[in-house]
């Protein structure tokens, strides 16, 4: 393989290069990105960053050293607007071409906005957390649609900054399709206890010049509005590819498309019907992909942890495995009601899942020793 191409220059490319490298590639790798920044870090854009005490530079991926050892051609600014598999191309939106052996899919997602809501910020990009940090001025009463992890993160830091915050949720809890009621209103007291106006069970209907227009025939007061509900896998350029799209590229475990030159990774990739939108799955899948596709056929197939970690009003959520909402749910540390605690998810007597609110070390400790969790598996052939 002479060369790779990497399309989407965030997290997910990032791992995909130097997991080419450490494996021994050393061919040439050409990076593709739409946006004109270099790989940059996205948690800290709701949390430090959004606040203002955290810098444009403590958010690059890349340091001198890496950009040196890696030897990437960069292309950023452009966008991928086809991969033409039989010509091993793809081709950019300046009219530009890459000839490539392999591609790696790192195109993760775009913000989804709410129909109606196309004036109100979204948070998932650099210039987006730009944007609505310039907009948090001292006296702004914000309104944020949406209860999941973004949505109570820029809840929180919107509070740290003094502004006076209230969160929207359609659904009866925030986070319960993910933690379950019980957990799901531990987050909803953590809204209450921080001076977050929290009103659960109730849709929007639309934006207005003075605020946010519930089904209910109520307005709620807003001068900057934020919705965050959830992301839509960016997908459209391979329309046309062969390869099968729909919530996601869709690859077999091994994070192959139907394609053996072509891999998916990240928050975009949709591997046996799952997809997750987490910091370490983008960066677990690296090494089984690149292997995968540095072998020319599925070697290794990929297991994820579902570690997911969130910064809320000064405390840390973890939460690892794959628990379902109605597992069930034993405190092992703690009780919900304290400032710290851990929790087991289990399910038929076995434990499916870990959650802790502010004790690492023993979230960390149980999450090695009770959830099972195989190891990227070789794949026997014949
Ligand atoms: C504000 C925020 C806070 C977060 N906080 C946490 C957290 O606390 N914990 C956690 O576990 N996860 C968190 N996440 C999720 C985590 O950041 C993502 O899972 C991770 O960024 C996924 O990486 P990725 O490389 O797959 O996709 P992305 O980061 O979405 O990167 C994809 C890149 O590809 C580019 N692209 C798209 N289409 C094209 C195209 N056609 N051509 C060229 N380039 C293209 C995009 O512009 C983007 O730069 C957070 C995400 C956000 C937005």
């Amino acid at each position: 393989m002479k060369r790779v191409a990497i399309v989407g220059a965030s997290l997910a490319g990032v791992r995909a290069a130097q997991e080419l490298r450490a494996q021994g590639y050393d061919g040439g790798i050409v990076l593709i990105g739409d946006e004109p920044h270099l790989p940059y870090d996205r948690p800290p854009l709701s949390k430090a960053f959004l606040a203002g005490t955290a810098s444009r530079e403590s958010l690059e991926l890349l340091d001198a050293g890496d950009l040196a050892s890696l030897a990437l051609d960069f292309r950023l600014g452009v966008r991928a607007t086809a991969l033409e598999p039989a010509a091993r191309r793809v081709l950019l939106s300046d009219g530009t071409s890459v000839h490539a052996d392999g591609v790696v899919i790192a195109t993760g997602g775009r913000a989804r906005r709410l129909p109606g809501f196309e004036r109100a910020f979204v948070l998932r990009t650099l210039d987006d957390a730009l944007a609505l940090r310039a907009a948090l001025v001292p006296g702004v009463r914000v309104v944020i649609v949406g209860a999941g992890f973004i949505g109570a993160e820029v809840a929180s830091t919107c509070r740290s900054l003094g502004l006076d915050v209230v969160v929207l949720e359609a659904l009866p809890a925030p986070l319960a399709p993910v933690l379950g009621p019980e957990l799901a209103a531990v987050c909803a007291r953590l809204h209450a206890e921080h001076g977050t106006e929290l009103r659960c069970g109730v849709p929007v209907t639309g934006l207005e010049a003075a605020g946010v227009r519930l089904a209910d025939g109520s307005l709620v007061a807003a001068d900057v509005v934020v919705t965050g509900v959830g992301m839509a896998p960016a997908t459209e350029w391979l329309a046309g590819s062969g390869l099968t799209v729909g919530n996601g590229v869709h690859t077999d475990a091994g994070l192959v498309t139907s394609l053996p030159q072509v891999v998916a990774v990240g928050d975009v990739a949709r591997y046996a019907g799952q997809r997750h939108e987490h910091w370490t799955n983008a960066s677990e899948q690296a090494p089984v992909a690149v292997a995968n596709l540095l072998a020319g056929h599925t070697a290794r197939t990929y297991t994820p942890s579902g570690y997911v970690w969130s910064d809320q009003y000064s405390g840390t959520l973890q939460l690892a495995g794959h628990p379902h909402p109605e597992d069930t749910l034993s405190y092992v540390d703690g009780a919900p009601s304290s400032s710290s605690f851990v929790a087991t998810f289990s399910r038929d007597g076995v434990t499916v899942g870990v959650f802790a609110w502010n004790n690492a070390k023993l979230f960390n400790r149980l999450r090695r020793q009770a959830l099972h969790r195989p190891e990227s598996q070789p794949v026997v052939q014949g």
